[in-house]
């Protein structure tokens, strides 16, 4: 049995509201346990926020989007933002640690991805947002047309538990740069770094009551979606909670920007680099212990090479070293909670009723605390699958044979989901003809999870509604009037 040693430098925090500059309780004192899901230890307390809290929070918000913060010219306010991902940087090694002890995940990668990316959403954003402009038509000699962009006004940020702070910081920045101010709602099972987000923020010089924070569950998302004063709703996470916010959302009418669950499929062809593709499939299937909603947790390979694909893959999978998140030689951590061990473990009990061959893992790992899964190959499993359908969100992958570009087209889209895809093969032309067919918001071709934040980031179906990233963002982050002047 092997144990997890917890970093002891950095010590983990209780997590207040942060409401109008300032760290509160909730009214009514409440509290729960936030727990290290690699040991399960408690990591300290979490505020139970309601709609007291929610009120006061919107009720600061809605205050801030006038005054210094509507007035700021647009240099200060790109300044500030930048200044928000310096803070990050400054703070990387705090951040990555109070991280990984929420998340169960390693602590190299908390710092190479999730801290790294938080502050670049700033740096992005802080350029972006000074070249930003607006349409104009001159129509003949009748009239001049132009658009006058203003903020959109409250925004609720609602964030899931598998990249917490880079999610946050990937919709705070945007909202800031495009003048809003925002009630955030990290995810109860890891509220530390977003806790410590919104003192970074005013360190940076955004103004009391712009970024306000709301912890808790159960009724403080409903509480912030159904809020008459809010205007938009910015949500990452699971299909089914999207269409509960939708329905909460509906009688405000609010505008809605969701990115939702994937099952993602890695399309592999007898054609592509197999060094390049053992590399890039490890990586897609079992980073961050699967927890990405753009894993590729369907894998499709050309039947000529399936064998020669599986042996090297389960070669490689077999050596992942599963285990003590601090280790920097570990490849795959804690699951995040055991609500969602559970939930993964009992996709494996029905892989096993279904009849699938797992060629690696299949069960917990030999850990003596914590909420660890071994990763897992499973093949055999017929199209009709829970475990090829169903969203796991775990390091659980299934590998599927194909014959030709039709059949696998025909089952890669055969599915409610359309989030993204990574293509494999080296005929230009099959992957031009392929990437237009593919119903998904993001197909990679011979590479998986590159990213520029100027393009589009969203899926279709139900992986969501929307698009992030660059202009996208801004468009959802601000309203536009059209100023139409009589010549
Ligand atoms: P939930 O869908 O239960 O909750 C996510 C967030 O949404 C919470 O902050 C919750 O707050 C809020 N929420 C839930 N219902 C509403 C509502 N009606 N109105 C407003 N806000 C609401 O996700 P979990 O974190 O429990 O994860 C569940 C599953 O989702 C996982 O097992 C995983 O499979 C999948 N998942 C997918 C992700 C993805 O990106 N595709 C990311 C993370 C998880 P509150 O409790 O206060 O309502």
């Amino acid at each position: 049995m092997q144990t997890t040693k917890m970093k002891q430098d950095v010590k983990p925090i209780d997590c207040s509201h942060y409401i109008n500059g300032n760290y509160v309780p909730s009214k009514n004192g409440q509290t729960f346990e936030n727990i290290n899901p690699a040991t399960e230890e408690v990591l300290g307390v979490v505020a139970q926020g309601g709609k007291q809290e929610v009120d006061q929070a919107v009720t600061a918000a809605r205050k801030a989007l006038k005054g210094e913060w509507g007035d700021m010219p647009i240099r200060q306010r790109s300044a500030i933002v930048r200044k928000i991902g310096d803070l990050i940087l400054e703070r990387k090694s705090e951040l990555a640690t109070l991280e990984t002890l929420d998340t169960g995940k390693p602590l190299w990668l908390s710092n190479k991805i999730d801290i790294e990316r938080a502050a670049y959403n700033f740096h992005f954003f802080a350029d972006y947002m000074t070249s930003v402009g607006t349409e104009s038509y001159q129509q003949d000699d009748i009239a001049i047309h132009y658009a006058v962009r203003r903020p959109t006004g409250v925004v609720g940020l609602i964030n899931p538990w598998n990249l917490p702070l880079l999610l946050m910081t990937w919709k705070l920045a945007p909202a800031l740069a495009a003048g809003n101010a925002v009630v955030m709602k990290p995810s109860e099972e890891t509220p530390m770094t977003a806790t410590i987000l919104a003192e970074i923020c005013t360190e940076a010089g955004v103004p009391d009551g712009v970024v306000n924070m709301v912890h808790g569950f159960g009724e403080t998302g409903a509480a912030i979606t159904s809020h008459e004063q809010v205007d938009a709703i910015a949500f990452t996470g699971e299909t089914i909670t999207g269409s509960a916010i939708m329905q909460s959302a509906a009688p405000t009418l609010k505008k809605l920007s969701f990115e939702l669950g994937g099952k993602n499929p890695n399309i592999i062809f007898a054609d592509a680099d197999l060094d390049d593709v053992i590399e890039t499939t490890m990586k897609s299937s079992f980073i961050n212990q699967g927890e990405v909603c753009l894993c590729g947790s369907r894998i499709y390979v050309e039947r000529s090479i399936y064998d020669q694909f599986l042996e090297r893959f389960v070669e490689k999978t077999k050596a992942l070293k599963v285990g003590d998140p601090f280790d920097e030689t570990t490849n795959v951590g804690a699951l995040v909670s055991k609500e969602h061990y559970q939930k993964v473990l009992s996709y494996l009990d029905i892989a096993k009723e279904e009849g699938g061959t797992f060629l690696t893992g299949g069960k917990a790992s030999d850990m003596e605390k914590g909420f660890f899964v071994e990763p897992t190959i499973i093949t055999d499993l017929g199209r009709e699958s829970r475990c090829v359908r169903e969203e796991i969100f775990g390091p659980v992958v299934t590998v599927v044979p194909f014959d030709t570009e039709e059949e696998v087209l025909e089952q890669v889209n055969d599915t409610h989901y359309g989030l993204s895809a990574s293509l494999w093969t080296s005929d230009i032309k099959r992957a031009t003809r392929l990437s237009a067919q593919i119903e998904a918001g993001m197909v990679w071709v011979n590479t998986w999870f590159l990213r520029d934040l100027r393009t589009p980031f969203g899926g279709m179906k139900h992986s969501g509604i929307g698009r992030e990233g660059g202009m996208h963002s801004f468009d959802f982050y601000s309203e536009l009037t059209n100023v139409t002047v009589k010549l």
